[in-house]
């Protein structure tokens, strides 16, 4: 008889314990079920193609260092702002208001009829107006991952407004549900 496996001294629990199985079998439509429950904001990433913005859609942003102020964005390599940023070194991020969610169904390709994105022009570097804020960044650095490429910036611009953001959650978008003041700020955890 085997002893069960132990950790630190407490059993291995057997991970259908964990409340669902956790499959080998790591395909499509399960990567894309199981990414999709860790809940995100919404960006617009845009960098200049021959002098002129181009945005597309992404919530595979995030925080990269604080000192240096560092962010990253996840960008298909097929996509066309791949190009246009590797060309250009540079990228903004506007991060999108509840109510711009047709601006996010706009640059993920599914076009919004007789719709005119606006765009505030900061450095240089196009950012959407009325979203909840907006950051520039030099990509300082660069890594490949699989049909992605992570694209690090070193942040130059940022601000924010008090309002409040559009969220995404398993393929589809949602609010946050709060009465406190956004400005409320919670306990710093890093
Ligand atoms: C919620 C969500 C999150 C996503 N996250 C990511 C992610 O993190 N990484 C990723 O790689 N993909 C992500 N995608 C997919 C991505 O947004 C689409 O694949 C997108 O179409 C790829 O853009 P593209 O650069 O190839 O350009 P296109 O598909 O050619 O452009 C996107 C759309 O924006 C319009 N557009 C661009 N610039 C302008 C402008 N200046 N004025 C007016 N319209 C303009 C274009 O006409 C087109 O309709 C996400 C999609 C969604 C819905």
């Amino acid at each position: 008889m085997h002893a069960s496996p132990r950790i630190g001294g407490e059993p291995v629990r057997p991970c259908g314990d964990a409340g669902f199985d956790l499959s080998a079998d790591v395909g499509a439509a399960l990567y894309r079920r199981v990414m999709g429950r860790f809940a995100t904001g919404v960006t617009v990433v845009t960098a200049l193609a021959d002098g002129a913005p181009h945005g597309m859609t992404a919530n595979a942003f995030m925080a990269g260092s604080l000192e240096p102020p560092l962010c990253v964005v996840s960008i298909r390599k097929a996509a066309r702002l791949h190009g246009y940023v590797s060309a250009s070194r540079r990228y903004a991020v506007s991060i999108l208001a509840e109510e711009q969610r047709h601006l996010s169904d706009h640059f993920a390709g599914r076009r919004v009829a007789g719709m005119t994105p606006e765009f505030a022009w900061v450095d240089g570097m196009p950012v959407l107006v009325r979203g909840i804020a907006g950051i520039v960044a030099d990509v300082v650095d660069t890594s490949d991952c699989g049909d992605h490429t992570l694209f690090i910036g070193r942040i130059s611009r940022m601000g924010a407004r008090s309002a409040s953001p559009l969220l995404f959650f398993a393929a589809r978008y949602g609010r946050v549900e709060t009465s406190e003041p956004i400005e409320r700020v919670g306990p710093m955890f890093w």
